[in-house]
């Protein structure tokens, strides 16, 4: 993706309220001099040591050491990326953002880019919708509150389910204007051997796997019968899915990841979604492989302890 040009950054920087932005995550009192004090965001205490420049629109903490500019502390607060902390500022103040020139083949790239991200946020969304509705879904609803997972948190991991029929999604995806071959590269329709396309999750639950800035790269699928083919299936490797480089549940973890300086390493979907649901949000999942080095880069960039909770068999060895 092209880059935002600087002078859309100072725009955004000039535009904002600096305290406005911190107190949805502290109380601020003013202390004289365009500088306020709050209770630290990033660590507990009882009397405030955070301190707030509202000017230069910076902020540091005495008590932690942690301190930045107004785009660091969106980033930190809100476990987001630049372009992400930047463009809902933007957004929020009322700036149009400028990205600088780009080259006519990495514009092409991009766009095709978005189009799949939205093409995948759909089907999570199609999905979603029919696991809460669909008849058919029945049996995937009791077996999830069978083991004690509540609405709000498959609600929050938008678990869903994919319905039987060999075409649901292909037809729809048609319908919403998006092209065979799009549908075919973000994975979600394959070829069979007579030559035709159909729905690649078929009677399945599913769980979207988004990456670290949340965009949805690819799905997870759990089976509802026997004799339906492999019990879990994924997304196939393509140019979006890499499930080497992802972790389950890796854009809700970071921010509590930090936070605990830890992070709990499960196998399982709907293990990362259980220890959510009680708390443990510093959770995410290796999805049925062995954990991988670019996995650990990830994970070691954030914290200094990783705590293995894998299955007791050859894999989890
Ligand atoms: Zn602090």
């Amino acid at each position: 993706m092209a880059k935002f040009t600087d002078e859309t950054k100072e725009q955004v920087r000039a535009a904002a309220d600096m305290v406005e932005v911190v107190s949805a995550e502290t109380d601020l009192k003013r202390a004289g001099g365009g500088r306020y004090m709050g209770l630290c965001p990033f660590h507990e205490e009882r009397s405030p040591s955070f301190s707030v420049n509202a000017t230069d629109k910076l902020y540091h903490c005495f008590g932690c050491g942690v301190g930045g500019d107004l785009f660091e502390f969106v980033m930190s607060t809100q476990n987001v990326d630049f372009p992400t902390a930047l463009e809902s500022l933007a957004d929020r103040y009322g700036v149009e953002l400028k990205r600088e020139e780009e080259d006519p083949e990495a514009a092409r790239r991009r766009q095709e880019r978005e189009r799949l991200t939205e093409l995948m946020d759909r089907a999570a969304a199609f999905y979603v919708s029919f696991f809460q509705t669909g008849d058919e879904a029945r049996k995937a609803r009791e077996y999830l509150a069978g083991r004690g997972l509540g609405e709000e948190i498959l609600r929050e991991f938008e678990v869903g389910y994919a319905p039987s029929a060999w075409d649901t999604l292909f037809l729809r995806g048609q319908r919403a204007g998006f092209k065979v071959m799009e549908l075919s590269r973000a994975g979600l329709v394959q070829k069979g051997r007579n030559g035709r396309q159909y729905d690649r999750f078929r009677e399945r639950i599913t769980f979207p796997i988004r990456d670290g800035r949340g965009r949805a790269v690819g799905f997870g699928a759990r089976a509802m019968r026997d004799q339906q083919g492999a019990k879990y299936i994924n997304s196939a490797e393509n140019e979006i899915f890499h499930k080497s480089e992802i972790l389950y549940g890796i854009h809700r973890a970071r921010g509590p990841m930090a936070k605990a300086d830890r992070a709990i390493l499960v196998e399982g979907y709907t293990d990362v979604i259980a220890l959510h649901q009680v708390g443990i949000t510093e959770s995410v999942g290796i999805m049925g492989t062995a954990l991988t080095e670019q996995q650990v880069a990830q994970l070691s960039a954030v914290v200094s302890t990783l705590v293995l909770a894998l299955d007791a068999d050859a894999a989890g060895h």
